[in-house]
């Protein structure tokens, strides 16, 4: 009996650590995971430092801790250990050093001994010549078809001169694939250079190491950035060498700026830490790369994912062709439509430091114990969720509720203080100290009873009480508002407000428009 054997997929993402996780970074490793797991496979991540000079230390580490917070968890990494391993390419030198030994037995590449200099002066004699910039193969060796003879690159070798090694491309073939994303495509080998497969300080170059390893790591699937699709007939040309079967790929349409120029590689603008510096969820951003490129389908209106939802419903044949716009205020409306959902336990796990930071920097007249209590910011949060863009701003820009206001909104006292403003608000307050019921049901009937046998309107009275305790002419709700302050801060946040604010003209001898008179 015959049996198929289905084979395990395995994805990888496979980044340089050279830095920050740039956006486009996160939206292949995300692609790579949610393919993998969608096909109950595993995704790996791979280090690929072979460029000695552009590693920085602990970027490894960062990238690793990045994709984490965002939810992404390889099943095998330098850090989640597995059975490929190990998982970062300077530590594989022997196994390259290894296939480049095969490739030159093979002769299909051979040594080359050129220098930089003679390199630059071919490369600028070609371009005069108006020739695309490639290898003059002036060290292919005679038995490759070359005109190098044997000797002579046995004495560079005996001497010791520096080299390289390049893989000898064949020359009049086509290089064909089928592409999971870009569909067939196709190379002339004449466009393809002699590619360098080991460098002269011993390290292969991205191109070998990545063709090695992702056979030998048994990846099935390559998901990648649309830059590197040209690099395809290098690396078919190193799977053919080997006589390897090559995974199937999937290049990524390019990221684009709203202008449609290619998205900034400048830190800052486009680095996931900085995202979440900025105040960004990680839930937010890996939503928002989950879109770039990829949609459910046609008539699908939905935009909000979290990672099982993108598990479930992701596929590569709904990723585009064309670039992917990145619109920042996508971003921001995601964003906010988390803040809506997420738990309060959540919120108050981000925003409690926040408030110890403010804290630490300016003292209060509040009970400290009480505003960093979950019960109190749990009731701030549900005011003040649908107002704000971060998290961060339930404490930053809602200060009042932690901090008496140091000063009063100049406009807003100048729009909502009349003659007999102060007069009328020192006899609520003194009708405030006499209840206990600081509900905002019990504010409202108390405020609307009130002002009613006075000829007033609610508004008469709901500003001002709005300024003087928050210090400012906008917020949530203000009997809720209030409730949440308490009795205590209420009461001595107006007393301090009535002295301190004027209607406009009741200064001595000032005529003139509203203002704040503070008299400390
Ligand atoms: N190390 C390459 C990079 O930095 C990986 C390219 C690939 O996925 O093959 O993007």
């Amino acid at each position: 009996m015959q049996t198929t054997q289905v084979q395990r997929v395995r994805t990888r993402f496979a980044p340089s650590p050279t830095g920050y996780l740039h956006v486009g970074g996160l939206r292949t490793a995300l692609y790579n995971y949610l393919f993998a797991k969608k096909m109950n496979g595993d995704f790996i991540v791979r280090i690929e430092d072979t460029d000695q000079a552009r590693k920085v230390e602990g970027a490894d580490k960062n990238l690793l801790k990045t994709l984490e917070t965002t939810g992404i968890v390889p099943d095998e990494s330098f850090l989640h250990g597995g059975n490929f391993g190990p998982y970062v390419q300077s530590e594989r030198l022997d196994i390259y050093r290894k296939y480049c030994q095969q490739l030159l037995d093979q002769q299909q590449a051979y040594y080359c001994f050129s220098t930089a200099g003679e390199l630059e002066e071919n490369r600028k004699l070609q371009m005069k010549q108006g020739l695309q910039p490639k290898y003059n193969r002036k060290w292919l060796p005679e038995n490759m078809g070359g005109s190098m003879p044997e000797s002579e690159i046995k004495k560079k070798l005996d001497e010791g001169d520096p080299y390289v090694v390049r893989m000898r491309v064949p020359d009049y073939i086509s290089i064909m694939f089928d592409d999971l994303v870009r569909g067939p495509v196709e190379f002339d080998s004449a466009t393809v250079d002699d590619q360098v497969l080991m460098k002269s300080d011993g390290f292969p170059t991205y191109h070998f190491a990545s063709v090695i390893d992702d056979h030998l790591m048994e990846i099935t699937h390559v998901i990648r950035g649309e830059e590197w699709l040209s690099s395809m007939p290098k690396h078919l040309l190193l799977y053919e060498f080997f006589g390897w079967e090559p995974p199937k790929t999937a290049h990524l349409p390019l990221l684009l700026n709203p202008d449609r120029s290619k998205l900034s590689k400048r830190q800052g603008d486009v680095a996931v830490e900085d995202f979440f510096r900025k105040g960004y969820s990680p839930e937010a951003i890996l939503n928002f790369v989950a879109l770039l490129g990829w949609n459910e389908g046609e008539g699908s209106e939905r935009e909000v994912y979290d990672l099982k939802d993108l598990v479930k419903t992701f596929s590569l044949e709904r990723v585009g062709k064309a670039g992917a716009v990145f619109n920042i205020d996508k971003l921001g409306w995601l964003e906010k439509q988390y803040i809506k959902e997420r738990p309060l336990e959540a919120i108050i796990e981000t925003i409690r430091p926040v408030l110890e930071a403010e804290l630490e920097k300016s003292p209060t007249e509040m009970d400290v114990d009480r505003i960093q209590g979950d019960d109190y910011l749990g009731k701030v949060i549900e005011l003040m969720r649908e107002r704000v863009d971060f998290e961060h701003e339930v404490v930053t820009f809602s200060t009042y509720f932690f901090f008496d206001p140091v000063e009063y909104e100049e406009k807003a006292v100048a729009k909502r203080w009349k003659e007999d403003t102060n007069g009328i608000l020192l006899e609520f307050i003194h009708l405030l100290e006499a209840t206990d019921d600081f509900s905002a049901e019990n504010l409202e009937a108390l405020l609307k009873d009130f002002v009613g046998p006075k000829g007033k309107k609610p508004a008469f009275l709901i500003h001002p009480l709005r300024i003087l305790t928050s210090g400012v002419g906008f917020g949530p709700s203000l009997y809720h508002m209030l409730e949440v302050f308490g009795k205590e801060t209420v009461l001595r946040r107006l007393k301090k407000g009535v002295e301190k604010v004027q209607a406009p003209g009741s200064d001595q001898g000032d005529t003139g428009s509203a203002r704040i008179v503070i008299r400390d």
